[in-house]
């Protein structure tokens, strides 16, 4: 029943997730009057969104984050921005800039590169990378704040080349009034961030309204309905993936150390939701481990919090072997994969699907939530199986170049001119031929 087992431990992103919690539902009734699914809630904003515009968005400001904006409070004023800025702790911008170094070097390396060939003489075929003009960045505020969100999505897009850089959070103390969010955004040059989150947020970023100008693609992470919302954009603009609540998979053999496993589930737990699991071989691990989670989560800021997520959505898995390891672990596909065992290398080999892997016993993935270089805005449940994290290069767009000269065509035509007779469309046919006549 290891499908089964994992499937409910799985912080769900369907439109009837087990995301949404008494409270949520509670706030669904009292904005919309019934019960909604979440699909249902999205589907409902975004249409509102689309047809009414800015006093949409205002309207699902006040009801879901009880913000009470004018259009003309939407933008966070530049003086917002700068007075964050200049108020923020100077070790903190410190840390910020050496970050924004990192992952910068490590998006440069990474970046697709304009490929020209020459297969025959006279003929020259591209592919070329341009970059997207104006994109959108979620960054969360519903539960916990988010300044490492900004980092790891507008980094990217300026290693990319992206001109117009739009943030948008929540109006809430965790989101767009968060000043170590705002100091981040100046200390990045991000000039327009405005006050909005949810659904309603990415609605009025896909679909423009007076307030704010449509992008090009959003990304960014998320709970349900922006995930959702996401979704139901798709089409009207790009989005990066569905970088919803977090999960990590703790792969582990008996040279593992207890302490540093049950810091690292709950690392993943706080962000509550946040699936937690360890699967290992070792049988005698995973008591040490329940008992050091129970020493070191009473210590934690967000204890509580963190429990319910566990609850919910830990476990420690014991497995027959290392093949059964990352079999199981690689059908559920995690966001982050951290794999702590003599030799990370051999598990990593054998396990196609995660978001992000890391390697080693001093390697926790809070080095890749806030600094190493990656980008932390990954692919959630399960969809890592066919989507990819966010990169510089989730913010080109390529395009072929093709050209050919007078003695390439004539090379060519017999196979063009035999398909396009064979499809029945002459005029294709016919636009070689006229040349090679000539
Ligand atoms: P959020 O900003 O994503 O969502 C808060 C917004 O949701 C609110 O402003 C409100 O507009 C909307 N909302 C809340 N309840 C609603 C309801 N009942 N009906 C309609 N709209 C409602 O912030 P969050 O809640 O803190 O969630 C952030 C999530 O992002 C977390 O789950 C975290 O794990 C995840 N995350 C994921 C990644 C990743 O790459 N996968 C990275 C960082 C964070």
């Amino acid at each position: 029943g290891s499908a089964e087992i994992l499937d409910q431990l799985r912080v769900k992103l369907s439109p009837d997730g087990n995301v949404v919690s008494p409270r949520g539902r509670a706030l669904t009734e009292e904005v919309f009057g019934k019960p909604l699914t979440p699909i249902e809630v999205v589907e409902t904003i975004c249409t509102d969104v689309q047809r009414d515009g800015t006093s949409a968005l205002l309207r699902y400001n006040q009801a879901l984050d009880k913000a009470n904006l004018s259009a003309e409070q939407l933008r966070v004023p530049a003086a917002d921005l700068a007075a964050a800025h200049a108020a923020a702790d100077p070790a903190l911008l410190a840390s910020i800039r050496r970050i924004r170094d990192n992952v910068a070097e490590f998006q440069k390396a990474i970046l697709h590169q304009d490929v020209t060939i020459s297969p025959k003489p006279g003929v020259t075929l591209t592919q070329r990378y341009v970059p997207l003009r104006r994109i959108g960045v979620c960054v969360p505020g519903g539960a916990a704040a988010y300044p490492s969100t900004v980092l790891m999505t507008v980094v990217p897009a300026q290693v990319a080349g992206v001109n117009e850089i739009v943030v948008i959070a929540p109006p809430t103390p965790f989101g767009a009034y968060n000043t170590d969010m705002l100091a981040t955004c100046h200390e990045l040059g991000v000039t327009e961030v405005y006050r909005m989150g949810g659904a309603q947020g990415v609605a009025a970023l896909a679909y423009g309204c007076d307030a704010v100008p449509a992008v090009d693609k959003i990304v960014g992470p998320g709970n349900l309905f922006v995930a959702l919302a996401k979704k139901h954009v798709f089409g009207t603009v790009d989005i990066d993936s569905f970088a919803g609540p977090s999960e990590v998979i703790v792969l582990a053999d008996e040279t593992a150390n207890p302490a540093f496993v049950a810091a690292d589930l709950l690392a993943q737990a706080e962000h509550s939701p946040g699936s937690a699991i360890l699967i290992t071989w070792d049988e005698t691990l995973i008591d040490k481990v329940q008992a050091e989670l129970a020493i070191q989560v009473a210590k934690l800021s967000r204890s509580e919090l963190t429990v319910d997520s566990l609850e919910a959505f830990g476990a420690l898995i014991l497995v027959r072997d290392e093949t059964q390891g990352c079999e199981l672990t690689d059908s559920f596909a995690p966001e982050h994969l951290h794999i702590e065992t003599a030799n990370p290398r051999d598990q990593i080999a054998k396990i196609r699907n995660s978001g992000a892997a890391f390697l080693g016993h001093h390697t926790p993935v809070a080095l890749g939530d806030y600094a190493a270089g990656p980008s932390h805005v990954l692919p959630t449940g399960g969809t890592c199986t066919w989507a990819a994290g966010l990169s510089s290069n989730s913010f080109l767009r390529s395009g072929s170049i093709t050209e050919f000269d007078e003695m390439a065509i004539k090379q060519i035509a017999p196979d063009v001119i035999a398909l396009a007779e064979k499809e029945g469309l002459t005029a294709h046919g016919e636009s070689v031929s006229i040349r090679v006549r000539s």
